[in-house]
């Protein structure tokens, strides 16, 4: 079995647990997730990782009522598209809040939450969700 390098595994992680994105430095466009080459600049892309400020407001919005398998547990919940700094957007789930309390524009922030226990194993994953700004 091939077993990932700590450089690897570490770049996952913090990315994962942070909203780190790209910045391309030649035309200062934003991306999440991450890109490889800006849309804009092409094979001029110069790429840098960029951690955007962990807070956005809300775009939209959906209720989930009918959750796909493993997700079943909280619902109802929100699942929101969230505006970040210069409009990057990203979807996520808004939490610890009633489903009525989340209004289109609300300010919103990252928290690191339980995504979903995978496998037979029951490995708990976690990840980012958003939470009110009240
Ligand atoms: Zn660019």
């Amino acid at each position: 079995m091939h077993k990932q390098s700590v450089a690897i595994a570490w770049r996952k992680f913090k990315n994962k647990y942070r909203l780190v994105g790209t910045k391309c430095s030649n035309c200062s466009s934003l991306y999440y997730p991450p890109v490889k080459i800006c849309s804009k600049c092409r094979r001029n892309s110069k790429l840098e990782d960029y951690v955007f400020k962990e807070e956005g407001t809300v775009f939209s919005k959906t209720v989930v009522r009918s959750a796909a398998e493993g997700f079943e547990r909280g619902t109802p919940y929100v699942l929101a598209i969230l505006e970040l700094e210069a409009g990057v957007r990203v979807c996520g789930q808004v939490v610890d809040c009633d489903i009525d309390e989340v209004k289109i524009g609300a300010p919103v922030y990252c928290v690191f939450r339980k995504m979903y226990t995978g496998g037979k194993e029951g490995i708990i994953q976690y990840g980012l969700k958003f939470k009110l700004r009240k």
